[in-house]
């Protein structure tokens, strides 16, 4: 475990100083946020420093290092360029001044690089949540609670997916206090891939996990849709031509009608006098057909004859065939129309019908739930950098610095700041803590070559050996992230 300076000591208990709080801490006892504990007379970090390790010992699949087309896998996973020290279990500085808690040199590639590792702390944070599933979760802007405490919101869906902005600076320190604890502890989990139950209102009641299919008012979402039900139309149009009259797929967002879409029209599929309650947008593609709900293709129907006013005399015929399914052929229903022009549900599907609803089910992706953490590095986190934090944030748009959050590739927003965005499956398991400030602590490190690190104003004093921060490293593990490793030349300008 990573031992961190004791500074102060009153009454034999050591002072914390990693961060704000600055517990006081008796020996055999932890800190408020329990990542830090006195071990007899010593400040440890409980959980254990993490270090990415590329071989087979570290019981990891034998992989090709930094694979691509420009480099030829030379068969060695063992070399010490392999290693890489994570912030997970590395600690925390603080005040600002104070250097990051390990700042690592090693060779790689040729190249004197240096790592500069800390465990942040984000309280400009949150997560930004994809939960595939076209049901209806809430309206856009409805509040998303834990415990009854509101930690986020509803925000624009995506195609084929629901999305979710959960914590951020406003639910983690604005509000109440429980609502700050709230947020930060349903955050913590979230992105710890722990399973979190939340209730949207005037909505669904969710139950999330990163990497597992969504729960949503207690049912486990399936599929993923291929498409709207125009996109379904287009794509499937050439197999229902001879099948059926007429098919209708049923979609909160858009509902296709086969005989007056263009790919029916183009295919010769003839008029069929059917009529569709919703708002026509192009021929053969409605909005609005119901309202928004957890039935039919994320509408609020269970029955889809509800979306039909009376067929068209003039055009329809008795015995007309028609399919009508959900985006995600989930539900589906054939009909015939009898002497009055009603649809009439046909008990027996035709086999070449059931296998086109079947192949529209196939062609759905599994629902999954997406977790990115989103945070921004401040001022006081890059000064355990370097001694000038501007120059830390130019060196990461210059291409300079490379950011990693527990060896998993950070995305770095455009425009001023460091604000990363990094998916938590690909990071470490237990990657994240908290703070009772309230805020979240995530690893985060800084790569870049040491001249680099020199000319940034870089802590130069407080680089050691890679060796010194591995000897302290606890936990090896094997890649998560196969196709990234963050001392690989191309993640630099300067790589080619
Ligand atoms: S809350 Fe944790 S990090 Fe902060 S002072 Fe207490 S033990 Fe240290």
């Amino acid at each position: 475990m990573v031992k961190q300076a004791v500074e102060s000591t009153v009454n034999g208990k050591i002072r914390c100083d990693a961060c704000p709080v600055m517990c006081y801490i008796a020996d055999g006892r932890a800190g408020a946020c329990d990542r830090y504990a006195n071990v007899g007379g010593d400040l440890v970090r409980v959980d254990p420093l993490t270090m990415i390790e590329n071989t087979v010992s570290a019981g990891g699949k034998v992989v090709e290092f930094m694979p691509g087309p420009e480099r030829e896998w030379d068969g060695d996973i063992v070399a010490a360029g392999h290693r890489f020290i994570t912030a997970v279990g590395a600690g925390t500085t603080y005040p600002d001044y104070k250097p990051a808690p390990f700042i690592v040199s090693q060779k790689t590639d040729g190249v004197d690089m240096v790592t500069v590792v800390t465990e942040g702390i984000f309280s400009y944070c949150g997560a930004k949540v994809k939960i595939d599933t076209d049901r209806f979760v809430g309206p856009e802007t409805a509040l998303v609670r834990v415990d009854g405490e509101p930690v986020g919101h509803v925000t624009t869906g995506e195609y084929g997916s629901q999305m979710l902005s959960l914590g951020g600076v406003h639910h983690l320190t604005g509000g109440g206090k429980k609502e700050g604890r709230v947020t930060c502890e349903a955050l913590m989990r979230l992105c710890n891939r722990e399973r979190v139950d939340f209730t949207v209102d005037g909505g669904a009641a969710l139950s999330l996990q990163a990497g597992r299919p969504p729960v949503i008012d207690g049912v486990e979402e399936a599929r993923m849709r291929v498409g709207c039900g125009s996109a379904s139309i287009g794509m499937f149009a050439k197999q229902w031509k001879d099948m059926v009259d007429e098919v209708v797929v049923v979609d909160d967002h858009i509902t296709g009608v086969l005989s007056e879409h263009q790919a029916g029209k183009l295919l010769d599929v003839p008029p069929t006098g059917i009529r569709i309650k919703g708002r026509r947008s192009t021929p053969g593609r409605y909005f609005r057909v119901a309202e928004p709900g957890t039935g039919w293709g994320g509408t609020n129907i269970s029955d889809p004859l509800t979306i039909l006013g009376a067929f068209d005399p003039a055009v329809a015929r008795p015995g007309l065939k028609l399919l009508m399914l959900s985006t995600t052929g989930e539900q589906y229903g054939y009909y015939v129309l009898d002497e009055a022009l009603n649809p009439v549900l046909q008990d027996v599907l035709p086999d070449a019908v059931r296998a086109s609803v079947e192949t529209v089910a196939e062609n759905c992706e599994p629902a999954s739930v997406s977790v990115l953490f989103v945070g921004g590095a401040g001022g006081s986190l890059r000064a355990g950098v370097t001694t000038n934090p501007v120059r830390l944030t130019r060196s990461v748009k210059a291409a300079l610095t490379h950011v990693s959050c527990g060896g998993a590739p950070a995305y770095v927003w455009p425009g001023g700041g460091i604000t990363v965005m990094v998916d938590v499956t690909e990071m470490p398991a237990g990657s994240f803590g908290y703070v009772p400030t309230p805020a979240i602590v995530a690893p985060i490190e800084f790569t870049m070559r040491l001249d680099d690190y020199r000319a940034l104003g870089g802590h130069m004093d407080a680089v050691v050996p890679i060796e010194e921060a591995v000897a302290q490293a606890e936990r090896r593990i094997a890649p998560v992230v196969e196709r990234a490793w963050p001392t690989d030349r191309r993640n630099f300008a300067w790589g080619g």
